[in-house]
């Protein structure tokens, strides 16, 4: 395999060379914000809404990105022309910075500013054609009042430990409640359910990310002219749904088959998740920003 250049603070170096401080508060504290982005064959999909997204998370937790919009734009094209992608999942990592142990953010003088491009090991085809298990957990979504999931930041705490029980209970995904007991979003990707042809997501003041790949689905529905609707819903709503699916940048549409032990109707992946997938994959290489000049040839 080729040499991986990672944008660390203002230069590219190599994947060996690629460290931060132990006193980066990224680390210490989990101070930070970042975003998972991913071009499809030299399409960056959904860039800007991305990188609004970063900035919101930023300003949310007042931490101030050294460049603008256009430039760190510019500072992901140029990452992965470095590397000479054509498919890849960039990780953006935007930290307080190094500072010293106590956790006040003011002692740290400059963000941390990583970008690291990735050819993308994809979720193996099959898990597209049969779905997944899941479970819910004890574990419940941060509310929307103490850290907002609408942050993207640094601290996934609440989500990691979802993982750690949806293992201990054999399977590898899990769907979060919150404090009220509505389903809120997988670990890192976003819920939907469809029933008697209505599909619904949460709203995600009710503790969900706003997940981009949502709202491109939310996007596709409407122009199929399906009936589509933020909406609360609760376990047993999704145990007797028709279908349901998890959304995400890494995880595309993933249909889900079984929940808590309930098989989701036929125990297949369903007409409008398959509908979906399928429009979807049609316009993630097709829409998008260009990262190379149509007609120059890319290795990759
Ligand atoms: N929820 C959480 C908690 C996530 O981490 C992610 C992944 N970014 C998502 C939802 C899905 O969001 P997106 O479609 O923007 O990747």
């Amino acid at each position: 395999m080729s040499e991986q250049w990672i944008f660390l603070n203002g230069k590219f170096v190599r994947k060996e060379e690629a460290v931060v401080s132990v006193f980066d508060h990224g680390f210490l504290y989990g101070d930070g914000v970042f975003e998972g982005i991913r071009m499809y064959e030299g399409n960056i999909f959904r860039f800007d809404e991305h990188i609004a997204r970063l900035y919101e998370s930023a300003h949310s937790i007042m931490l101030n990105i050294p460049y603008t919009k256009e430039e760190f734009s510019d500072i992901i094209i140029q990452t992965l022309k470095k590397n000479n992608f054509q498919n890849a999942y960039i990780r953006v990592v935007v930290s307080r910075g190094v500072g010293d142990l106590g956790l006040d953010p003011y002692n740290c003088k400059a963000p941390s500013i990583i970008v690291i491009a990735e050819a993308l090991a994809i979720f193996p085809k099959e898990l597209y054609e049969t779905g997944i298990d899941v479970v819910t957990v004890p574990t419940r979504r941060n509310r929307s009042d103490v850290l907002s999931p609408k942050v993207k930041s640094l601290n996934y705490l609440n989500n990691i430990l979802v993982k750690i029980e949806s293992h201990i209970a054999g399977v590898s995904e899990a769907l979060i409640m919150n404090d009220e007991g509505y389903i809120a979003e997988g670990s890192a990707d976003n819920i939907f359910i469809v029933k008697n042809g209505v599909i619904k997501t949460p709203p995600s003041y009710i503790g969900a990310l706003e997940g981009i790949t949502r709202n491109a689905i939310i996007d596709l529905a409407v122009k199929k002219g399906y009936d589509i609707r933020e909406d609360v819903f609760t376990r047993h709503d999704v145990y007797v749904a028709d279908e349901v699916f998890l959304t995400g940048t890494a995880a595309e549409l993933v249909a889900v088959v079984k929940v808590d032990g309930r098989q989701i109707n036929d125990g297949r992946p369903g007409p409008v998740t398959n509908q979906l997938l399928t429009d979807f994959r049609d316009i993630v290489t097709k829409e998008g920003t260009k990262v190379y000049a149509q007609n120059s040839v890319q290795a990759g």
